[in-house]
């Protein structure tokens, strides 16, 4: 303790004291006198102030112990603090479900200030009941009104002095999930296109030998070309899907999302001059972190598809948006097709998925794969008209648009 913190606690005792120290003199002095009442108050008066300044030291102590105090504020302002940036949204409910607490992602994902897990924005009745219903300990994926997948995960604790309280961290997981599963997809093109290469190049091979045999009767000859045709057309088949397995690792760079958008949109444009499409594209500069021709690919892919679906509508239209977040760069390409029936949404991103004649089925897993590389997230999300794919790629430290 310093000095100037010592002043208050000697000024504090000093007094007290004294008074008592004088009232004991003046009692003593009075003794041989028989003044029985003075004595008797002058002890009284000396009781008081030594009573006092008991209480004043007590009170001294409880002083002496704010540093502490403010120590566990400060350790509470950082765990406070540390829980905000966890990107994991946390909830704590109180026995009847109401929400007591929670951190700044959760309130991100509520859209406000909640009392209960029904008015979270992000949430719909359905999963709400879900997450309600989840005991301690158990880990469930849902899903979010805008159809992306979230890993719920009940807990409980029990804070010194309070009732046990559960909590719910919700944590979106689409771009990881994406991860494994084209993870999956490249180890089974992997295979697939290795047997069947060994398998078909002998055969065009040997078929291409045997036709340069003479003498074939009409009805070998016919056979041998049938053969060779489509063994070389399987093979080219083949070929393609190998690009799947092949994505090049993204060279990543700054640049302006919006530019890339308008040139990819015109040279899409130009190919589908003489239709009457209406393209609107994003009038906001975007600047992100990230390969421009992986991501040129993957918009041109979703370009393509959506020209392809609004093709025979009455007024076709094509919207690109792009709309900047602290934490990511959204691009969406909406479309007033037919859009994508719920129960495809899941399908279309399968590899060789196709429902078009003609169609290779690789475009969206292809733009999904590049989205991945990216630790970006591609999606078809429910849309009032036609279908919205949506891309949304998480800012890199230090990028202009996390800021
Ligand atoms: P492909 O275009 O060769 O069929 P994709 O992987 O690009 O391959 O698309 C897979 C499927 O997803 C399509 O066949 C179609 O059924 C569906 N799809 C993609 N984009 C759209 C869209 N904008 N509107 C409706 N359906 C779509």
């Amino acid at each position: 303790m310093d000095s100037l913190a010592a002043y208050p606690l000697v000024s504090a005792i000093g007094w007290r004291l004294v008074i008592a120290g004088a009232a004991v003199w003046g009692a003593i002095q009075l003794l041989p006198s028989h003044h029985i009442a003075t004595i008797a108050l002058l002890l009284i008066v000396a009781f008081l102030a030594l009573a006092d300044l008991c209480v004043g030291m007590t009170r001294r102590t409880t002083i002496q112990a704010r540093p502490a105090t403010a120590e566990d504020a400060r350790e509470a302002d950082q765990l406070r603090a540390l829980l905000d940036a966890v990107a994991t949204a946390l909830f704590v409910l109180d026995a009847r479900g109401r929400i007591v607490r929670c951190n700044r992602a959760a309130r991100r994902m509520a859209g406000a200030m909640v009392s209960r897990l029904e008015d979270v924005a992000a949430l719909d009745p359905g999963t709400i009941s879900i997450l309600q219903a989840l005991p301690a300990g158990a880990r469930r994926l849902v899903r979010a009104r805008d159809g992306r997948n979230l890993l719920a995960w009940c807990g409980s604790f029990t804070a010194p002095g309070a009732a046990p309280q559960r909590f719910l961290s919700l944590q979106w997981v689409a771009g990881e999930l994406d991860a494994v599963e084209i993870e999956a997809w490249h180890a089974m093109t992997r295979v697939l296109t290795h047997e069947m290469m060994n398998a078909l190049a002998p055969i065009v091979s040997l078929t291409e030998s045997l036709t340069a045999l003479p003498d074939h009767p009409p009805q070998t000859a016919r056979a041998l070309a049938t053969i060779e045709r489509r063994a070389t057309h399987l093979l080219g088949f083949v070929e393609r899907y190998r690009q799947l397995g092949d994505l090049p690792r993204p060279v990543p760079e700054v640049f302006d999302l919006s530019v890339l958008v308008t040139d990819v949109a015109q040279s899409a444009m130009s190919v589908l001059e003489g239709t009457s499409i209406r393209l609107s594209l994003p009038a906001k500069p975007a600047r992100i972190t990230a390969d421009p021709e992986l991501l040129e690919r993957a918009l041109a892919n979703l370009l393509q598809n959506a020209a392809e679906a609004v093709r025979g509508q009455p007024s076709p239209r094509i919207t690109i948006e792009l709309t900047t977040e602290k934490t990511e760069t959204i691009l969406r390409v909406r479309d007033n097709g037919p859009g994508v029936p719920v129960d495809r949404i899941d399908e279309i991103f399968v590899p060789f998925f196709t429902t078009k004649e003609g169609g290779s089925g690789i475009g969206l897993s292809l733009s999904r794969q590049i989205a991945a590389a990216h630790h970006a997230t591609l999606m078809a999300v429910p849309s009032d008209e036609g279908a919205c794919f949506e891309l949304r790629i998480p800012a890199a430290d230090g990028e202009p648009s996390a800021h």
